[in-house]
Formats: structure tokens, C-alpha cells, sequence
């Protein structure tokens, strides 16, 4: 590396770049894009190999190539009343001619003039034309410049705004080529070294620049050395943090050691209504272990729809309340809370615990008086939603906090959820609707142990499953009526409540006129996020006391409820949906003893890919695969399908094409954090050091430990 260059400022803005005037910097600015390291980590998206300028004569049709020359003639031709132009240039160099065309910019008649040197990149085809001419379209050129001008292995960066990629690749060369770059590399020596990993700034200057014995061919499949070390660091440091906090619970923070005694034992085995599955024994083995250490727990238990998580977690809760502490179960909305809370009761029945249920709907009064209940330690076992429970209710003994199916309570949120002042701190269990991908799991909960249980309950039929288009109208209508008939209850959801701004959606308050239009005999009552919660709540347990053959609703039924006597799911524009949510949405049918099915309707004509995704829920089962599918179609940002997922942003990695990565970084961070004696004390105490600064910088979190 040339250490004669003077060194950047990385917080330098992006204004005194080469190239960037105000307006661009404006531009850039609003693409989040500040300084001179944000643009430096605006990676290109892809190369273009621009090696070996061709000769015009040598260029055969299907290859993208570099080739360049003067040009001969340019004129723009307007085609179809004018909607339509063609702006086309012969260009020519010493070994022949060919033509060059754009479509829709005829302003570029003021930029390729006759006479003027051009160099061109682009795939070279058989012109229309006919007589072995050829042609390129739409081709990346530059003007003034023989061919040469451009030779090389050249980035090629997204557009920022108003701002070309062109002027993105010069403003970073020039940088580069001028300054040197405080860029430490986080990733201990003895990592790098192991791995072969290149250091941030010899990986960043490849990938901006890379030189002219660069592999393009593994640039653009995104497997370059450089690009793998950029994003390892990236993701080291993420694994690194969370190794970091997992350590700190464990072994620096005082956590409660509960007993199991013979007769604790028998208590909990009373609370069973049937056999716990192979899966759920093992889940619940390990969430003994943990409770039983005097380390805090802080564990995910994860599971399909249906695989029975709740008894698992009520155990550990009876666990917890038989030794003398308090549990609570804190869940996303208050129609759960209630439905677990009868659950609760239900189980628990022959324990005597004094259980309590806190939600936004109780009166006033009501609510403080819980509060005090659960302050005073008068109250065992409290329900509530998220919402109230953080709101400020204090605990005499928390012993185990339950936190159930929330995506919200990712690492980002999680930290200034549970760390109280407590003496011990109380033990974590976490709860997921629906399986969620591996490596999504590594990131968003990469500091929790990990329970799965893969097995469902006996006798579980799988739900029957049908993508129609509308116009088996009709006949859902009768199969619907059937089920009624037979006394079964139906879900039917839309995907928005009402007026939907192009009008394409069916609405849940339409799709409730419309159904009890359909069933004037039978009952079809509305139910929607934006009811007033008593509205909505009496909506709900008429459907659980079966006083409602159909609830028309939104995806507000979506976590948790259980209704064994439902058998239908009737989701509307089904492909409006992610996968995850509606495997989630499926899951709350075929839980009695009654078969489910589900029917996912969409409009005709939504295109192949509508098709496929339905197809995927029609032939598939597993919610851990749909997870999977799911990510992969919608990217981890929408995955959740909310911005306070706590999935870190990262800015070089991606958790689905980096994969492999992702799984190597968290190994050696985990290894370096958390096993003693692996590494030297030296580098390990540097490394904390590094990460904490790093997370307080990238993530505003500080990290004990
Ligand atoms: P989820 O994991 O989706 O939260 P639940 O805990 O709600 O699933 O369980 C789904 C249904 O299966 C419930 O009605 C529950 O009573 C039942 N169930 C759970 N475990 C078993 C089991 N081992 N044997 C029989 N039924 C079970
Ligand atoms: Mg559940």
C-alpha cells in the first residue's frame, strides 16, 4: 500500500469529491449517502470487463464486448405518432462498421455527433438490417475517448438520484487514487491470516478498482476474496456483539437458580392434558437447564404453527412460580392476551397460582389494581400485552419473563427490554409465531440459545390447501356453506380494512357485506384493527363461543388465536401476502379434531410470479421451508414485514446470498468471545474493545461486559 498518500477523513462530506456539485451531493445526501465512508461502502453491483478493446470486424452477435471508433452519421427517428424514437449512430473503426442504437433518447443527438470519437460496451447482435451488419443497443459509451480510454476491469455502480454511476466511479478512483484510508480492520490478524482474508481497505480498493488481473467472473458472481473479507468483517462484527452479549448474560450477570424438586415435578406433570411430544420434550429440557443454572436464560423457542409451544412455556412458567417467584407472559395484542389468559386458567386450574390479566381495556381502576397486585407480589402469573407490561409494571420476584409471538424483540429492541435493576436478573424465554429462517435467526437473535421443535402433536392433520381464482366464486360458496351446515366456523380474511387506494383489494369491511349478502341466514360479523377494542372483543369471543359462523376480518386474527371448531381459512388477494404470514394465517384452522382447509383466492392475471408463491403454500407444508421460500422472495428487509423487526441494517452483507459467510464469521467471533483460552488475551481484550465502539457507533447500543 502507498503510505506516502496523505489519509481521508472518512466523515469528509461527499461535496468535495471530484464531480459532485451541490445538487449531487443533495442527491446523495438523500440516498443516506453523507460522507465519504458511506459512499466508499456504495459497492458496485456489477463489473464489466472492458480488457481488450475489439476490432469491429472481429465481433460476433451474442457477445458483450468493447470496441469503439469514430462516428460516421447519428440521427433520431421518430416512429408511431411520435411516442416512440430510435436514436441510432454508424460508428466506425480502421476494420469495419456497425451500428449503434438507444431508444427514447433522442436528447442523446446533442451528445454523439458525427465526427466524434466514441467508445462503446455492450452486447453486439444481428442488426434488423440483414447483411451480416451489427448492432448494438442501448450500449454503456463514452464520448472524446478512443476505446482504451475505458479499458480495464470497470465497476459499474447503481444510480444515486439524479447521479449516473459514471460519476459515482470517478469520484471513488479519484479518491482512491489520491488519499490513503484510516479504514482498520476489525477482524483480528490471527482470523485474517487463518482465513486469507484481505484487510477493509486492500478489499475496498479492489472492489472499487480492481486491478487489471482481477477475476471478473468471481466479482460478479459476488464471490471475490475481496468481497467475502468485506463482508465477513461486517458480519464478524455483528457475531461479535452478539457473542458479546451472550457472554455477559451467562457469566457476569447474576441469574436465579430454580430447584426441581420430586414434588414440583409431580405439580407440572398434573398440568398436562396429554403427552408432550419428543420435541417438546426436548424444548422443555433445555429450558430446565437453563433455568436451573444460576446463569440468566435467554432463550428462543422455536416451532411450526400448531407444534405446541404454549404448554411449553407454561411449564417453564409453573417452574418458576413453584419456587417462589413471579412469571409473566407478555403478548403483541389483547385478543391474544385474553385467549392465553383462558388458557392459562385453564391449565393451571389445579394449582391454585393467583393469575391476573393486563390489558389496555381494562377500566382504570381496574388496571392499577393489578399493578399493585403484581408490585406487592399478590400475583403469580400475569398475561399482558407488550404494550402495557413496559409501559411500567413493576414486580416484586420476576423470575421468568415470556415473550411470545413478537418479531419486534430483535437484538435491537431486546437490549433495552430486559436489562432491569434487579439483583438477579430474571430469565428470558422467547416465542416465535412462525419459524423463522436460520440465518435471519443468527442475526436477529444471535445472542439467544436455541430450542426447535420439529415434531407437531399426534393425529394432526395437514390443512387442505387450494389457490382459485375469483371466478370459483360460486363454488367456494357452497363448500363454505357445507361446513356451515355442518356446524363448522370459517375465517375469511382481506388484506386491508377499507378503501383501498386503487381499488384492486378486497376490503374486510366489503368482504363482510358481501359474505352476508351470500349467507343471509347465517352470521358473518366484521372484525379489524381499527374497531374500538371492546368492539373488537366481543367480536372475537362470540367467534370462540361459536356464536359466529363467519368473522370477516383483517390480519389482526393472524397470531396465536385458537379456534378448534374453525375449519376454514378464506384468505382474499392471497399473493398480496408473504408466505410466512400466510402459513401463519393457515395455521389457525385444522386445530381440532375437524379437518382444515384453506383456500387462497387471487385475481387473474396477477402474473407468473403470484402463481408460483401460491403454488409454494399449495405444495408445502413446513412452515421452516416456507420461511426459507419467503426470504428469499421478499429479502430479509420485508421478511418481518415490519421495520422494527431488529434485524441490524447491514450495509456490505446480504444474510441470503452471503450465507456461507454468515455462518463462518459467527463461528470464529463466537469461538474468539465465548471459549476461554481460544486466542490470545491480548487480541480478545482488543476485540472488545473494537465492538463495543463499533455497535455504539452502527447501532446505538452500548455493550456491557
Ligand atoms: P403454537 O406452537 O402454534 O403456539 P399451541 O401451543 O397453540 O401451538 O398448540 C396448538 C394446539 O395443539 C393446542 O390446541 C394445544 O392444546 C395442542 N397440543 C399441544 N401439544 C400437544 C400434545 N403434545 N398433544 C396433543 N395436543 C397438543
Ligand atoms: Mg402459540
Amino acid at each position: 500500500m502507498n503510505s506516502t498518500k496523505p489519509v481521508a477523513e472518512l466523515t469528509t462530506a461527499v461535496g468535495c469529491l471530484k464531480g459532485i456539485g451541490p445538487k449531487r451531493k443533495k442527491d446523495l445526501e438523500r440516498a443516506g449517502i453523507r460522507t465519504i465512508e458511506d459512499l466508499l461502502f456504495h459497492l458496485p453491483f456489477r463489473y464489466e470487463d472492458r480488457r481488450t478493446v475489439r476490432a469491429i470486424s472481429s465481433l460476433r452477435a451474442g457477445e458483450r464486448a468493447l470496441f469503439g471508433g469514430e462516428v460516421v452519421s447519428a440521427e433520431v427517428q421518430k416512429t408511431h405518432r411520435r411516442r416512440f424514437s430510435i436514436f441510432r449512430a454508424v460508428i466506425e473503426d480502421e476494420s469495419g462498421r456497425m451500428l449503434a442504437m438507444w431508444f427514447n433518447q433522442p436528447y442523446l443527438a446533442d451528445t454523439i455527433k458525427p465526427g466524434y470519437k466514441i467508445s462503446l460496451f455492450g452486447e453486439v447482435r444481428a442488426s434488423g438490417f440483414g447483411g451480416g451488419i451489427l448492432e448494438a443497443q442501448n450500449a454503456h459509451f463514452e464520448i472524446g475517448k478512443d476505446a482504451e480510454g475505458e479499458a480495464g476491469v470497470v465497476p459499474v455502480y447503481e444510480k444515486v438520484g439524479s447521479v449516473p454511476g459514471r460519476v459515482i466511479r470517478h469520484a471513488v478512483g479519484d479518491l482512491l487514487e489520491r488519499y490513503s484510508l484510516p479504514l482498520p480492520t476489525s477482524v483480528p490478524p490471527s482470523v485474517l491470516e487463518r482465513l486469507g482474508l484481505l484487510g477493509s481497505e486492500e478489499a475496498l480498493r479492489l472492489i472499487h478498482a480492481p486491478p487489471p488481473d482481477a477475476d471478473v467472473v468471481k466479482l460478479n458472481a459476488w464471490c471475490h476474496p475481496a468481497q467475502n473479507s468485506l463482508v465477513f468483517e461486517e458480519f464478524f462484527m455483528l457475531q461479535a456483539g452478539l457473542a458479546l452479549r451472550r457472554r455477559t448474560a451467562r457469566e457476569e450477570t447474576k441469574g436465579i437458580a430454580f430447584g426441581t424438586s420430586p414434588q414440583i415435578r409431580e405439580t407440572l406433570l398434573k398440568m398436562l392434558p396429554f403427552r408432550l411430544t419428543e420435541g417438546q420434550r426436548q424444548a422443555f429440557k433445555e429450558i430446565v437447564d437453563d433455568m436451573t443454572s444460576a446463569q440468566p436464560m435467554r432463550r428462543l423457542l422455536q416451532g411450526d404453527v400448531g407444534c405446541g409451544k404454549t404448554i411449553v412455556a407454561l411449564l417453564a412458567a409453573a417452574l418458576a412460580v413453584e419456587n417462589g417467584y413471579q412469571a409473566v407472559l407478555m403478548v403483541p395484542t389483547e385478543i391474544l392476551a385474553e385467549q392465553h389468559f383462558a388458557s392459562v386458567r385453564s391449565h393451571l386450574s389445579h394449582t391454585g397460582y393467583r393469575t391476573a390479566l393486563l390489558t389496555g381495556s381494562l377500566a382504570g381502576g381496574e388496571k392499577e389494581r393489578v399493578r399493585q397486585g403484581v408490585a406487592a407480589g399478590d400475583v403469580d402469573l400475569v398475561v399482558g400485552t407488550h404494550a402495557l407490561i413496559q409501559e411500567g409494571v413493576e414486580f416484586r420476584r420476576l423470575g421468568l419473563a415470556i415473550i411470545d409471538e413478537q418479531h419486534r424483540f430483535g437484538v435491537l429492541q431486546r437490549a433495552r427490554l430486559m436489562e432491569g435493576g434487579a439483583e438477579a436478573e430474571p430469565d428470558v424465554l422467547i416465542m416465535t409465531a412462525t419459524p423463522i429462517p436460520r440465518s435471519l435467526t443468527l442475526t436477529v437473535f444471535g445472542d439467544l440459545s436455541l430450542s426447535i421443535i420439529t415434531d407437531m402433536p399426534p393425529g394432526r392433520q395437514p390443512v387442505v390447501t387450494a389457490a382459485r381464482s375469483e371466478r370459483s366464486r360460486g363454488r367456494i360458496n357452497s363448500f363454505l356453506e357445507s361446513q356451515m351446515k355442518e356446524g363448522r366456523q370459517i375465517y375469511a380474511v382481506a388484506p386491508v380494512i377499507e378503501e383501498s387506494k386503487s381499488g384492486e383489494l378486497q376490503t374486510a369491511t366489503e368482504l363482510h357485506e358481501r359474505l352476508q349478502r351470500t349467507f343471509p341466514r347465517r352470521k358473518v360479523t366484521l372484525l379489524h384493527g381499527r374497531m374500538k377494542p371492546a368492539e373488537r372483543e366481543a367480536a372475537m369471543k362470540a367467534f370462540v363461543g361459536g356464536e359466529i359462523d363467519v368473522l370477516a376480518c383483517t390480519t389482526v386474527i393472524e397470531v396465536g388465536v385458537d379456534v378448534p371448531n374453525a375449519t376454514v381459512m378464506l384468505i382474499e388477494n392471497a399473493d398480496r401476502f408473504g408466505l410466512s404470514q400466510l402459513h401463519q394465517l393457515r395455521g389457525r384452522v385444522g386445530r381440532g379434531e375437524h379437518r382444515g382447509y384453506c383456500i387462497l383466492l387471487y385475481r387473474p392475471g396477477r402474473g407468473e410470479n403470484a402463481r408460483h408463491r401460491l403454488e409454494i403454500m399449495v405444495k408445502t407444508t413446513d412452515g421452516f421451508k416456507i420461511a426459507e421460500k419467503d426470504l428469499e422472495l421478499r429479502g430479509p428487509g420485508d421478511f418481518f414485514g415490519t421495520r422494527q423487526s431488529g434485524m441490524p441494517t447491514l450495509r456490505v452483507g446480504n444474510i441470503i446470498r452471503d450465507a456461507e459467510v454468515l455462518q463462518a464469521a459467527r463461528r470464529e467471533a463466537f469461538k474468539l468471545i465465548i471459549e476461554p483460552g481460544s486466542g490470545e488475551a491480548d487480541e480478545r481484550r482488543e476485540l472488545i474493545e473494537t465492538v463495543r465502539s463499533h455497535w455504539e457507533r452502527r447501532y446505538g447500543l452500548v455493550l456491557i461486559g
